[in-house]
């Protein structure tokens, strides 16, 4: 697909186009193929598409979530001319995730061709805005309720049912402006956050040592940005550092916001003049579907078929972030499914074009048992 969907809200210099003229394309496939197509704005020029392939039962139904938007582009000479070679096609969003797009629209004709018996439905979804806040899933699960999904982000074919979350802590440690020749007066705000650096970094590495979760790793932090002092010769007033915390299944936003009030605790404890606070600024929560959920069996067998009938290959985790989190948390059973590549956001992205066939064979299988 020679189309530019770089997300908008991304970057601060050159505007995005956004998902419109890649969303109008889909829902043109979609008409072709026969399914009923819905297209709509959850925010203006950011569209959603979604095909429906209507069951002639009560049986469960499956959705199969890609997202549309792209990130951007800086560095690639020729980002939407797609370039075949050994097998591989070269391009921004080869991988992430338009090769998966076109693996859900394989399925879909391949389902609609073939398969009058399914009993529940089939919901194509193309979402807008994965790269950012994911407004495109948030409307799609207050407008559709699906049974379970299969989010097709790239996974190199491996079943993924657990994943991290993450949350932006706000930190922000006050002291008192006073002329650098005047120490008595001064209060350093920006050396008060020294502490709580050293203090962080040293809850970083309790959290690596931690007994890793089976399929996600362990959590981790990191001082994303900081930012304190108006000048040199003045006593800075106020430091502010929003840092980020993965969260690893089990764990909340207020777990993590918990563990960082101790350290700021602490610190006061042990100075009177140590004065801070810190506040959740934005959090999305893990994915962690159950080995025995219907969707995941449908899914490792639709796997197994294709791909390995004597040897189905081990379920696995993801430390990133997926939209399957929020189809989790509206109550549909979610795993994450998608083909091999490299170079997710890089300027050498690709995908393997056999995996991708081979995706849209597994959802075909998967559909078939999920909705039968
Ligand atoms: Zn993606």
């Amino acid at each position: 697909m020679r189309i530019d969907s770089i997300n908008p809200a991304l970057g601060a210099d050159e505007r995005g186009a956004g998902e419109a003229e890649l969303a109008a394309y889909i829902a043109d496939r979609m008409h072709d193929i026969g399914l009923d197509v819905d297209h709509w704005e959850p925010a203006p020029g950011r569209p959603n598409v979604v095909g429906v392939l209507s069951g002639d039962g009560d049986g469960r139904s499956l959705m199969w979530n890609a997202h549309t938007d792209t990130v951007g582009v800086e560095g690639m000479d020729a980002p939407f001319t797609p370039v075949r070679q050994n097998g591989r096609l070269y391009g921004r969003g080869a991988q992430d995730m338009k090769g998966s797009l076109a693996a859900q629209l394989i399925a879909a004709r391949t389902l609609r061709e073939f398969d009058t018996s399914l009993s529940g439905d089939v919901l194509v979804a193309a979402v807008a805005d994965e790269e950012h806040k994911s407004i495109g899933t948030e409307a799609l699960v207050d407008r559709y309720d699906a049974d379970g999904a299969v989010v097709t982000e790239p996974t190199d074919l491996k079943l993924v049912r657990a994943h991290k979350g993450f949350v932006w802590i706000d930190l922000r440690t006050q002291g008192r402006a006073a002329h650098g020749s005047r120490p008595a007066e001064g209060i350093d705000a920006n050396m008060h956050m020294g502490r709580v650096l050293s203090k962080l970094e040293a809850l970083n590495r309790s959290l690596s040592s931690d007994e890793a979760h089976a399929l996600v790793g362990p959590p981790s932090l990191h001082a994303g940005q900081l930012r304190g002092g108006d000048a040199p010769s003045v006593y800075a007033a106020e430091c502010h550092l929003r840092m980020e915390r993965r969260t690893v299944p089990g764990e909340s936003a207020e777990d993590a916001l918990e563990e960082v009030q101790t350290v700021l605790h602490e610190l006061s404890e042990a100075d009177d003049a140590f004065e801070a606070e810190a506040e959740i600024a934005f959090s999305r929560g893990t994915l962690k579907t159950p080995t025995d959920a219907t969707v995941a069996s449908a899914t490792r067998a639709g796997l197994s078929r294709t791909l390995a009938p004597n040897n189905p290959p081990p379920d696995t985790g993801a430390s990133f972030w997926t939209d399957a989190a929020l189809l989790s948390a509206a109550g549909t059973e979610t795993v994450v499914l998608g083909p091999k590549g490299a170079g997710l956001h890089t300027t050498e992205e690709w995908v393997d074009l056999a995996s991708v066939a081979q995706l849209a064979e597994v959802l075909v299988h998967t559909a078939r048992r999920y909705c039968a």
